[in-house]
């Protein structure tokens, strides 16, 4: 169990395979049976912060926020006061993390849908400290650059012109740290972007004084990304802006 170089996270075998063989088990969500969850690290109203029953990445410490009681719900369906609740839970453990030194870097996002990433229907997020990757080291300025579609104050949503990998990436830019700004708006966006793709996910990032939210709209993943490392951007980007800063 290592990490191969500094640019790889190293799947854990033995540890997948546990982790299919449970899931196929499972009778019941094991988010639903909150009594029976271990490894707690804090609870706060509805939201629950644990280890990763499974933790499948080499090297890592991976957290799992679950974000309400009920299967059913989701971002779309939370109350403003549970999304604040929720986004700030989220980002205070993650900065936690990241300030303690333990790890080269730390991750804070979520999967939503069957083209996300996602292995578990009930609402959850993730944070994980790698502690031979620093995830800054693959991120450029340019991937948070775009068409601006509000601003208050020093905090901004736009969608980006050279996204990271896909063509629907938007930004909700908060400087300094606005936990409300990007709960407050987070609704709205990942709604539009629900209504063209099955699948999403949100991607946070400490970058250059900002807490940044990238909501990402998921297709198949793109052979051209894949293969050649080749990301894309549409010609729809425009159109896109326009529609958005109608819906503010
Ligand atoms: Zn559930």
């Amino acid at each position: 169990m290592h990490v191969n170089d500094e640019k790889h996270l190293t799947f854990v075998y033995k540890t997948i395979k546990e982790k299919i063989a449970y899931r196929n088990s499972l009778e019941t969500c094991p988010f639903c049976n909150r009594e029976e969850l271990e490894d707690i690290i804090e609870i706060d109203g509805p939201l629950i912060l644990l280890k990763n029953k499974f933790p499948s990445l080499a090297d890592t410490c991976q957290l799992v926020l679950v974000e309400t009681e009920n299967c059913s719900e989701s971002i779309l369906t939370y109350s403003n006061e549970h999304l604040r609740k929720l986004i700030k839970f989220g980002i205070d453990h993650w900065l936690e993390m990241e300030h303690s030194g333990d790890y080269k870097s730390v991750v804070f996002f979520k999967n939503h849908g069957p083209l996300s990433g996602g292995s578990m229907d009930h609402s959850h997020m993730q944070i994980v400290g790698m502690k031979n990757i620093d995830y800054k080291e693959n991120i450029r300025d340019e991937i948070f650059e775009g068409i601006e579609i509000h601003k208050e104050g020093a905090s901004l949503i736009n969608i980006s012109t050279k996204p990271n990998a896909c063509s629907t990436e938007i930004n909700i830019i908060t400087r300094p740290r606005d936990d409300n700004y990007i709960a407050d708006h987070l609704q709205i966006l990942v709604n539009y972007i629900m209504k063209q793709s099955s699948s999403y996910n949100l991607f946070f990032y400490s970058w250059n004084n900002s807490i940044i939210c990238k909501i990402v709209a998921r297709w198949v993943t793109s052979p051209f990304i894949i293969g050649y490392s080749i990301p894309h951007d549409s010609n729809r980007i425009q159109k896109t802006a326009e529609d958005l800063r109608a819906l503010f």
